[in-house]
């Protein structure tokens, strides 16, 4: 059965009138399941008793199931692990900023590029999610948690870029004003380097972040920690970023998880400022968080803000990212990769 929460607004006025009905029902159905979370026909009650039979008859709405919450004592960071109607489990994380909330969601259930540092790769790649069951990830921890989110970062299990058909439709029906109406500027794509994608993502021109999980400051150190590394070169991933910065003007990040004794020497530091020298971007230092399936090891405190303070020296700006939610299991895809072992 079709899931009508895939569908932009557009489309739904399009499959409500090859239905027979006026195409007002379009928007009306989708501020529904977008805009006022509707999870039945039922609950539609300004549509004929008839309509709703007719969409219970083919359609669905996506609802993913909560099977587990994670919830941080410290900040609270929620984490979801939740199940999707064929079984597959993803993760999201809801974070509480001082004036605002955030959601981390999953654009694939597993994933398939092998990053050393991320259990989301543990048990491979299932499947793409859909539009809908990315909006879904969003509606569910606003419930849970009574809360509204207002930015989005695409950065849970999978790679974005490798979906991307449907990550476009997730932004357009996310961002449209008569649904949950989050501004595309507070929208961030998060990708491990997929070259083509970027120039793809770059050329549709929408006003949405992009952050390059970049991890290592020359292509040898980087195809140690990201497979991906072997198939694009460091050179071949900056001519791309730097054609989307061109295509644009959005300030890039880019993602840096520091791994002791792996990619958080000085030398390291300075080769980085050197490669990203003259772009308009700022560096996410992410301490990495060890995880069982994995053998790295975290930098202390101070080696870590030695390292942003030689990439500011180099005239590159870096934040070190705040440790949401460390008293759970905050290392992406780790909550997930626990009911696999
Ligand atoms: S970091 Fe992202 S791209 Fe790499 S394995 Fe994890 S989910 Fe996939």
């Amino acid at each position: 059965m079709k899931c009508i929460s895939d569908l932009t607004k557009e489309e739904l006025t399009k499959e409500l009138t090859g239905l027979g009905e006026q195409s007002f029902r379009g928007k009306q159905i989708f501020t529904w399941i977008h805009g006022k979370r509707a999870v039945s026909f039922e609950e539609m009650t300004d549509l004929s008793k008839a309509l709703r039979l007719k969409l219970f008859d083919r359609y669905l709405i996506c609802d993913p199931g909560i099977t587990r919450i994670q919830s941080s004592k410290i900040d609270g960071t929620k984490k979801f692990l939740l199940k999707l109607t064929d079984g597959s489990m993803i993760e999201s994380v809801f974070m509480r900023y001082r004036s605002w909330n955030s959601a981390c969601i999953s654009t694939q259930a597993g994933c398939a590029m092998g990053c050393r540092f991320c259990a989301s790769t543990i048990g491979g790649f299932i499947r793409n999610l859909s539009a809908g069951e990315m909006a879904g990830q969003i509606y569910v921890m606003e419930k849970e948690t009574g809360e509204r989110i207002s930015n989005v970062v695409l950065m849970g299990s999978g790679e974005p870029l490798l979906n991307l058909d449907e990550v476009q439709r997730f932004v357009s029906i996310i961002s449209d004003s008569d649904g949950a109406g989050i501004s595309k500027r507070n929208i961030t794509i998060s990708t491990c380097g997929i070259v083509p994608q970027i120039k793809s993502l770059a050329a549709k021109h929408l006003p949405i972040n992009l952050a390059i999980s970049l991890h290592a400051p020359n292509d040898e150190k980087r195809r140690h920690l990201m497979p991906i590394a072997e198939r694009y070169s460091l050179k071949e991933l900056m001519d791309a970023v730097r054609y989307y910065y061109d295509e644009t003007h959005r300030r890039l990040t880019f993602e840096y998880a520091l791994v002791k004794g792996e990619n958080d020497s000085k030398k390291d530091s300075d080769e980085l400022a050197g490669l990203l020298r003259g772009l308009n971007c700022v560096v996410n230092l992410i301490p990495v968080n060890p995880v069982r399936e994995n053998d790295l090891k975290r930098p202390d405190n101070k080696s870590v803000e030695d390292f942003r303070k030689r990439l500011a020296m180099g005239g590159i700006e870096a934040t070190v990212r705040r440790e949401l939610g460390s008293d759970i299991d905050s290392a992406c895809g780790q909550l997930r990769a626990r009911t696999l072992v």
